[in-house]
């Protein structure tokens, strides 16, 4: 005799009989286990009504199978109520076993649609969502802390046209996602900052150059070192110089295989490469000049994990060429030096560690993936408690 226990996977079920009708198994079951009245635990009750309950449970393989419990009306001799009977792995007025509940859920994560998962298992979609969304809200409370990270990333990313930008508060020491907010101004922010506690936890606060996240971060975690996003530093720079390249000289600027060449570092070129870069700047030497200036600034900036007195060094060298920058009459290299010198000391702290916002722009990419999965989010709230769950 195979135990009803394994066959149902719930505890305390008795199997009495099964059958297979069109397609779908019939399971009849009762429940083996003690009753008592859910008030006052007393157990001496008295039967008032028998009603057939039909539920749908997990599937066997590719056939639907159906629970028929029988349910019953006590009454209790105790305190006088009466009550339905509860059965364990089934909640209240729910029509599927949460075994049942679990599978279907566990299918839409791994990424079947809920259309065709509402077609295949013969339930409404919105009952999908619902489940789903049950889910995950137990899955979220679960697994996210509520304290704040001690090294906290923070970043926008788009969310959609209607609500646009989102900030993303990512734990970049666990590899997580701590928690993702509409908006990304000062004011949309500010409320949730004030809202969560445990703010002195956070060290270190890393951030592209966005002068709203950095009052934010002085304002809310005053004891944090802020650190500038070496990634978005070396764009900027390379921004700035291809915009004064084009001036020099439009037309070469318009080639796009040389404006890949101009962009990057030095040791990522080929001697092909390097040969045919340095054939064109001996035409421009004016651009030579710019171009060496630039590299030098981009191995600077890329410096990290150095002591207090390297940092020392590689200050003078910074503020010296930041100084080059904002009297060298070019404009485009001017509006560089002012930026540069406004994030001088986030750049600095750049150098002493080793934290980047390359994780959170790793979970962009996730993020991205799961708004295309579901042709686009309308509820923040649905969005968020995804993130919440699969990106942590
Ligand atoms: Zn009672």
């Amino acid at each position: 005799m195979i135990s009803s226990e394994i066959l149902l996977g719930l505890p305390g079920y008795e199997i009495t009989a099964a059958e297979e009708r069109s397609g779908i198994v019939h399971i009849q079951a009762r429940f083996a286990g003690a009753v008592c009245c859910p008030h006052c635990s007393g157990l001496d009750l008295r039967l008032k009504d028998r009603r057939r309950r039909r539920l749908r449970h997990e599937d066997w393989g590719l056939r639907h199978t159906l629970l028929e419990l029988e349910t019953r009306k006590w009454l209790c001799r105790g305190c006088g109520r009466t009550f339905w009977q509860r059965f364990p792995g089934i909640l209240p007025r729910m029509r599927a076993t949460e075994p049942c509940r679990r599978a279907v859920c566990q299918r839409h994560y791994d990424g079947i649609s809920r259309s065709r998962l509402a077609a295949r298992e013969r339930i409404a979609s919105a009952t999908i969502e619902r489940w789903f969304v049950d889910w995950l809200s137990h899955l979220c409370s679960e697994r996210v802390s509520l304290e704040w990270p001690m090294i906290l990333g923070i970043d926008e990313h788009f969310f959609s046209r209607r609500h646009g930008y989102a900030t993303t508060f990512c734990d970049l020491k666990n590899h997580k996602i701590h928690d993702v907010v509409l908006g990304r101004s000062e004011a949309a922010l500010e409320s949730y900052l004030a809202r969560v506690q445990g703010r002195h936890r956070v060290q270190v606060v890393c951030i592209d150059l966005a002068p709203a996240y950095r009052a934010l971060a002085r304002k809310y975690f005053p004891q944090a070192r802020i650190v500038a996003d070496r990634f978005h530093v070396i764009r900027t720079v390379n921004h700035h110089f291809l915009a004064c390249w084009k001036e020099i000289d439009p037309a070469g600027a318009k080639n796009r295989g040389l404006a890949s060449l101009m962009r990057r570092h030095r040791h990522n070129l080929t001697l092909q490469q390097h040969q045919r870069l340095s054939a064109y700047l001996r035409e421009h030497p004016a651009l030579e000049s710019i171009y060496r200036f630039k590299q030098r600034l981009t191995y600077l900036l890329l410096e990290k994990g150095r002591n207090h007195k390297r940092c020392q060094k590689l200050a003078r060298r910074f503020l010296s060429d930041v100084a080059a920058l904002r009297c060298c009459g070019l404009a485009p290299l001017v509006a560089l030096g002012h930026t540069l010198y406004a994030w001088r000391e986030e750049i600095a702290t750049m150098w002493r560690f080793t934290r980047n916002n390359a994780i959170t722009e790793g979970f962009h990419t996730k993020m991205e993936v799961l708004q295309r999965q579901a042709y686009g989010f309308r509820n923040f709230q649905n969005y968020r408690l995804r993130v919440k769950v699969m990106c942590s």
